[in-house]
């Protein structure tokens, strides 16, 4: 029989940090709306490790989980592609795969949400003439400069990242040129010309979710709504800004993880930094060793997960994790007698740890972090203070909003993808935020933040709101 209530076919781009969000949507709308939903995952080499882990935490008695099967791209990129490129074409390529798997589904869809990368497959709802939306599973800034995108490429002459002023998106803080996401980095790069697609197939959607809440970001959502700002782009189009939707703590490598969370016990309250660099980041050989030496010199206790370093000296890498394969053995790169040094002070954990079960940890009082923003989220979430080590994407923006507008983090003065950040810089940044006084108001505004999550998600608050209210519009469309 059929099921009154919709049935929402989800589709997620590869990679750890786009799959998290999007499980967490779907199992919020079948656990608070008692929707139906089916997360059609494009499959990647990120597949495998923690990804079954996840995946099978998750099926039941959840959501259905399909995952397309994987598609040779090797023929249509060049070697070497950006990632934007890489996702992009693999998101292309496996639109078949995914209309062929909706239209053998026994319980037809009736709406479809595509992420960033999905919105190609919006067309797919148009042929099924059911309701499309986007889930932007970042933050709104981001989405305002993604939907402005098209206007600046007509606006703006040459490089982004050669102009001398900020951009102006209207009604957002300005979009300084060092801080533009990775796609518009060079404007000749066919990652850019996918991403200025993204930003003109956004508005093709029937409304936009957004992995944020009211209070933390009122003025770009505001912007996104102002039909004299951007809400001209994205006009009748409404905004739900349903986050913060993170990955709940006990996930199931937490529990088998006795060594680490028996040493987090006998730390005292807020005395140890976590450092990690999201599902892909890793630092150069060089950068790596300015960063054992910072954490040393602070003297302060740390977690700290580490890969083997890129060989180029360029940081960032993607698509490497989740296997638990891709490390040496910290020995091999970390400064000569750190790992005897510092054994009584802190735990190097190889590839992958169960970040949010650490985060969560009272033992925990600070985050040296790429800034993802599903990083930045369960961060905030769990109250713990950022060092901001922005690396690839949309995150120089994030470390950007956590610095200058939510006032809950500090950073280096020069971003680590352009110039090595010293021994000496880490080391104050680390106590600034651990232990002195001046971090104490960072401690304070990040708490405040959290209390003002938990808000926004309890019964009746704002991203509560958005999310019932997205849901009710859906049962209004499946029924008219
Ligand atoms: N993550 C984790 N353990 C790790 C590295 C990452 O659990 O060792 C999780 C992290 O908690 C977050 C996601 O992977 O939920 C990474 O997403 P984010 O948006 O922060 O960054 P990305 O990996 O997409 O750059």
């Amino acid at each position: 029989m059929q099921s009154s209530k919709p049935h929402a076919a989800l589709l997620s781009s590869p990679g750890m940090g786009h799959l998290i969000p999007v499980l967490q949507l779907g199992k919020l709308l079948v656990t608070q709306h008692n929707f139906t939903v089916t997360i059609f995952v494009v499959a990647s080499h990120t597949s495998g490790g923690e990804w079954e882990v996840l995946r099978s935490s998750m099926t039941s008695p959840f959501c259905d989980i399909v995952e397309l099967p994987p598609v040779d791209i090797s023929g249509l990129i060049h070697p070497g592609a950006a990632v934007v490129t890489v996702i992009s074409v693999m998101m292309r390529e496996s639109k078949p795969a995914l209309r062929s798997a909706i239209s053998a589904m026994k319980l037809p869809p009736t709406l479809l949400i595509d992420d960033l990368f999905g919105t190609e497959s919006l067309e797919i709802a148009n042929e099924l003439g059911i309701p499309k939306y986007v889930y932007m599973a970042s933050n709104a800034w981001f989405l305002a400069l993604t939907l402005y995108v098209p206007t600046l490429d007509k606006l703006v002459e040459g490089e982004y990242v050669e102009q001398t002023e900020s951009f102006r998106v209207p009604g957002c803080r300005p979009v300084k040129p060092e801080v533009v996401v990775d796609p518009m980095l060079d404007r000749t790069d066919q990652q850019y010309s996918e991403y200025l697609r993204i930003g003109i197939e956004f508005p093709k959607a029937d409304g936009i979710l957004v992995n944020t809440w009211e209070e933390l970001q009122p003025q770009a959502l505001a912007a996104l709504r102002d039909v004299k700002l951007l809400g001209g782009l994205a006009k009748n189009h409404p905004i739900y800004p349903v986050g913060p939707l993170t990955r709940p703590v006990g996930s199931p490598s937490s529990r088998t993880n006795k060594q680490l969370f028996g040493w987090l016990e006998k730390q005292p309250h807020e005395s140890v930094l976590f450092v990690s660099f999201g599902s892909g980041g890793t630092l150069s050989y060089e950068q790596m060793n300015e960063v054992a030496w910072g954490i040393e010199l602070s003297q302060q206790r740390f977690v700290w997960v580490v890969r083997t370093p890129t060989v180029t000296n360029r940081d960032a890498a993607f698509f490497t994790s989740g296997t638990g394969a891709d490390d040496d053995g910290p020995s091999n790169y970390l400064p000569e007698g750190f790992v005897d040094r510092t054994r009584e002070m802190g735990l190097l954990v190889p590839v992958w740890a169960p970040q949010v079960d650490i985060l969560s940890h009272p033992s925990v009082g600070g985050f040296l972090s790429h800034c993802g923003w599903n990083s930045t989220l369960e961060s905030i979430t769990n109250g713990v203070p950022m060092i901001t080590w922005p690396l690839y994407a949309e995150q120089r923006m994030n470390a950007t909003l956590l610095r200058e507008e939510l006032g809950v983090a500090v950073g280096p003065e020069a971003l680590p993808s352009k110039k090595l950040v010293g021994r000496d810089e880490i080391a104050k940044l680390v106590r600034k935020i651990m232990v002195d006084e001046e971090g104490f108001g960072i401690r304070a505004k990040v708490k405040e933040l959290k209390r003002s999550a938990e808000k926004a998600l309890s019964k009746g608050d704002s991203s509560h709101r958005a999310l019932s209210l997205f849901a009710e519009v859906c049962e209004v469309q499946q029924n008219a």
